[in-house]
């Protein structure tokens, strides 16, 4: 079926700031509250918010087989289920009903006033109903920079690591919307001298810049997706930052990997931007020496070329670039990771959220989190108020964007923000 909302010639009768990362060739999916405190599944175009289940009452997607209330839910997770056909049928009619010269609900003010929302009067929510959460750890940089940081640098990556989409399984019930603040999370940290673990607050709050994919509904448990369908079941993505309490994590995460120093929260961008949309974007990724094995080895382009930041802001003060990283350094494909996942047969479901694990470039201004980024806490960084940061403070509010661009089009994310709050007095 033709991408037909992809064209980059199209333009919308709605208004399109410049340099918006919402044009009518992004077409996201998203979850939100109405000014009616109706909670609908949506899209969004430039600052327009629109109401998909209004749409669907009124008609617009008359010949595409949906059941009446599939965006009358407070999740995506049931339109996902339905899969690759439905999705790219609903995307390109909605791009058809918002292109400038169609006049169906352009000239019906009656429905316009129904179904459009200007941003401000709507409270986004989570997209879907994470039933699963993995965090994979995809980056070789990354797992290169950590492997040096912790280990030994001469041997930073484990023989694994070349072989192996490694991962583990995270914490759904934290995942939260990008705007949720975030308690600083309280546990136990590494013994002194006198060999008793320090508890309290932590002291070493990081962020991950990641991104993460939703699938659709993809195997029965017993079987497996095989890496030429892997794409096929992947609905698309949000910027993810998966929060990091460096000192519980290392604490902790010996023999069996990281708890509780991750599962107090993540928080990811609202809007889900489909695969589809990001397809003029796909480039070659990384070579891969060793060759994996068969069942990892995917052919044509397997990386996607986002342009992706972390900002530090603290309380009253600018913003502070602190990193600028790619989606396309990641060593392991969404494919090969979905690939591998089910491959011992372990079923994946509509809405299951799978996270790429920090992304790092190769040089030093391109790390993924503050870990790398301050090289343990030896490099503090300065932001531009002359403040100093080796990890995050309270009351700082981290952002992640991400954006792609080529000659003719911008598909962004929006942002993925979180604001740190003081851990709780007892
Ligand atoms: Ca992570």
């Amino acid at each position: 079926m033709p991408l037909t909302a992809n064209d980059p010639s199209r333009k919308t009768w709605l208004p399109v700031p410049t340099a918006s990362d919402f044009p009518i060739q992004n077409i996201p999916f998203g979850v939100f509250l109405t000014r009616d405190d109706i909670i609908t599944i949506g899209t969004r175009i430039g600052d327009t918010a629109i109401d998909l289940g209004a749409l669907h009452q009124l008609g617009y997607f008359e010949g595409i087989d949906l059941t009446d209330d599939i965006f009358l839910q407070d999740s995506l997770n049931d339109f996902i289920a339905d899969g690759r056909k439905t999705w790219r049928l609903v995307r390109n009619r909605i791009s058809d009903l918002f292109l400038e010269d169609n006049p169906k609900l352009r000239d019906n003010e009656e429905h316009r006033k129904e179904v459009l929302f200007s941003m401000e009067e709507i409270e986004m929510q989570l997209p879907v109903d994470v039933g699963d959460y993995t965090d994979f750890y995809a980056s070789k940089e990354h797992a290169t920079n950590v492997g040096s940081l912790f280990r030994d640098p001469e041997n930073a990556l484990l023989p694994n690591w070349l072989h192996i989409p490694i991962g583990y399984h995270g914490r759904s019930s934290s995942i939260v919307p990008s705007g949720t603040p975030i308690k600083r999370p309280v546990g136990q940290m590494k013994p002194g001298d006198d060999g008793t673990p320090g508890f309290g607050p932590c002291k070493l709050l990081d962020f991950e810049l990641e991104m993460a994919f939703i699938t659709t509904a993809t195997n029965d448990l017993g079987k497996h997706v095989p890496i030429n369908e892997a794409e096929e079941n992947i609905f698309g993505l949000v910027l993810f930052n998966d929060w990091s309490a460096r000192d519980i994590q290392a604490w902790e995460y010996v023999p069996l990997g990281p708890f509780l120093g991750k599962s107090f929260a993540s928080t990811i961008s609202p809007w889900i931007v489909t695969l589809d949309a990001l397809h003029p974007f796909k480039t070659e990724g990384p070579k891969q020496d060793p060759t994996p094995l068969p069942y990892l080895q995917q052919k044509g382009k397997k990386n996607y070329d986002i342009h992706l930041q972390a900002i530090i802001q603290p309380e009253n003060g600018d913003e502070n670039v602190v990193a600028n990283s790619n989606f396309k350094y990641m060593y392991w494909s969404m494919a090969q990771q979905l690939a591998h996942h089910t491959v011992n047969g372990c079923n994946v479901r509509s809405g299951d959220m799978m996270g790429s694990g920090t992304i790092s470039g190769p040089t030093p201004d391109s790390y993924g989190s503050m870990l790398e980024l301050s090289w343990k806490g030896t490099k503090p960084l300065t932001l531009n108020d002359g403040s100093q940061r080796k990890f995050i403070n309270d009351h700082d509010t981290v952002i992640l964007r991400g954006y792609c661009q080529n000659d003719t089009v911008r598909i962004g994310f929006g942002d993925c923000s979180g604001k740190v709050l003081p851990a709780r007095e007892s």
